[in-house]
């Protein structure tokens, strides 16, 4: 079973170094107990914040063990009435290649059908990231047909889920995403009316002027990802009684500070700003998987994917997630 630790933790950004594969054999099963075989591990920004030592929302990871994720596959052995060899499930096996998991314990490990949705699916778009991207547009956003609503980090995972929700619900949805070619996809393939590239649009006012001709009535709902100038040029551009939910700021999670340049403006607009975390909203998560699974199998929804080959290739992958080198869901396939 090979493995990937945490072997030390970030000084400023992360690294390859941090990380060290090793391999070791699976214990044999208790009762109670089924061993999984991982084919796909999820790769998401939040496990850049938890290689740290800080407090947060979550526990740190702790160093030398097994870096913690979900994970999706099969299992291959089960001392657990309930699963049986040849169940695909998804759990949170880590980046391991076989995880041993305690299946009575409640919430460990999740059965699915892989009829009409694909098994890598579950771990994004049918997952923990497509329900992110539910409870931020359909509790905090709560749009009506016709509103405008503006997402970062367009084409990711989450990104990509937001867009097929909100136009199932009538709104204009315009993304910002990094590059051509992930703006020419936002719109061919995701449907959103309109994508601004944030590389060419650098800087608070060239975003200004770009979210103007976007969103030609403002902005009533912005689903924030990134942070930094971008929140800011979306600011100016916010209708009154706008709703902003601060879902993720990925461009502070190496470190890099992220001021905001226009606090006044939420009082000025009496804008609704808020933060939250998707695993403490557990009672969501039926009603958003149910309508996220019909849009995936129904084929409104087919999000991309980025897929790196091997256990050896979950660092550099993880790496790349943060600096944008993904397209779509970042994923790691191991058979
Ligand atoms: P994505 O698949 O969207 O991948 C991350 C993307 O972030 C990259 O592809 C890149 O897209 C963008 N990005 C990275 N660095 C920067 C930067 N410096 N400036 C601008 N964009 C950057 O990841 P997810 O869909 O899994 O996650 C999206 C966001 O949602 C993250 O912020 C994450 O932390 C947050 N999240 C929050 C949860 C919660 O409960 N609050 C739960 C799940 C996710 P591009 O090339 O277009 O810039």
């Amino acid at each position: 079973n090979q493995q990937i630790l945490l072997d030390n933790r970030p000084q400023g950004q992360a690294s390859a170094s941090n990380f060290k594969l090793v391999a070791s054999d699976t214990p044999a099963l208790q009762d109670g107990q089924v061993l999984v075989r991982h084919h796909y591990l999820s790769l998401d920004p939040y496990m850049r914040g938890r290689m740290n030592d800080s407090k947060s929302y979550a526990a740190p990871q702790p160093l030398g063990e097994v870096m913690q994720g979900g994970t999706a596959g099969e299992v291959i052995e089960s001392r657990d009435p309930r699963f049986a060899v040849g169940d695909k499930v998804v759990g949170f096996g880590g980046w391991q290649e076989y995880s041993v998991v305690n299946a009575a314990q409640p919430g460990t490990l999740k059965k699915v059908d892989t009829t009409q949705v694909p098994l890598s699916h579950y771990l994004g778009a049918v997952g923990m990231p497509g329900v992110t991207a539910w409870y931020g547009l359909v509790k905090i956003i709560a749009p009506k047909a016709g509103d405008t609503v503006v997402v970062s980090a367009a084409t990711g995972a989450v990104g990509s889920a937001f867009a097929a929700l909100a136009k199932a619900r009538g709104c204009r949805v315009v993304g910002i995403a990094g590059g051509p070619d992930k703006c020419r996809y936002a719109t061919e393939e995701l449907h959103f009316d309109a994508c601004i590239d944030y590389r060419v649009h650098a800087d608070t006012p060239a975003m200004t002027q770009a979210l103007k001709a976007a969103c030609p009535d403002g902005i009533d709902g912005y689903f924030e990802n990134v942070g930094g100038y971008i929140l800011d040029a979306v600011m100016l551009r916010m209708n009154a009684f706008g709703r902003i939910a601060l879902c993720g700021m990925i461009a502070g999670y190496d470190g890099a500070p992220l001021p905001m340049a226009h606090p006044a403006l939420l009082l000025l607009n009496r804008i609704k700003m808020e933060g939250f975390i998707v695993s403490e909203h557990m009672e969501v998560w039926p009603e958003a998987l149910a309508e996220l699974g019909q849009l995936v199998a129904s084929g409104q929804l087919s999000p991309r994917q980025s897929i790196a080959q091997g256990i050896a290739a979950a660092p550099e992958a993880f790496l790349g997630l943060l600096k944008g080198k993904n397209f779509g869901k970042q994923l790691v396939q191991l058979v």
